[in-house]
């Protein structure tokens, strides 16, 4: 099944009390998050990561853009292509986005915002609100059942990682 992953980063790669900074000065985005994140697509099988952060309006050739891409790479992770849209309405990018790709089976969406995702039932079954990806909980009372299986491999690898910690 072809599976896509909306990403958001700041809030989901990241929170407020994220130490490390970007080329440009930014708050930066933690290893260990995305070290989550590559391990739950790999348990997943595959995935098409979509950038719907706001990162996405960086300059490809910018310090900040290579800094995210190099992060990712670093866990084997790559973007598979971004959304458009502008300030609130990120729902409705990724709606544009699912039009254009009609391959995309299923998916999920990591945002630590709700935005516009409730005005779409189909977007708000699949929200995962994060404070960091490790903790990451259903948006809707209903959320559909990849998302569910989705959320399960996030607590299972932040757990793992608690523990490999706090040996
Ligand atoms: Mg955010």
């Amino acid at each position: 099944m072809r599976f896509a992953v909306f990403l958001d980063i700041d809030g989901v790669l990241n929170t407020r009390t994220t130490v490390e900074s970007t080329p440009e000065g930014h708050t930066g985005i933690d290893d260990a998050r995305v070290d989550i994140l590559a391990k739950v697509i790999k348990k997943y099988g595959s995935a098409d990561i979509v950038l719907t952060s706001d990162w996405k309006d960086l300059r490809p050739g910018s310090d900040d853009f290579s800094y995210l891409v190099s992060k990712l790479e670093k866990q084997g992770l790559k973007l598979a292509g971004k959304t458009t849209d502008h300030w609130h309405d990120r729902g409705e990018g990724i709606r544009n986005y699912l039009e254009l790709h009609p391959e995309i089976e299923d998916f999920v969406i990591l945002d630590d915002n709700k935005f516009d995702f409730q005005d779409y039932q189909e977007l708000w079954e699949r929200l995962l609100i994060t404070y960091g990806i490790e903790r990451a909980r259903f948006a809707s009372q209903t959320p559909q059942v990849e998302t569910i299986i989705f959320l399960d491999y996030i607590k299972a690898f932040s757990a793992h990682q608690r523990t490999v910690r706090s040996v």
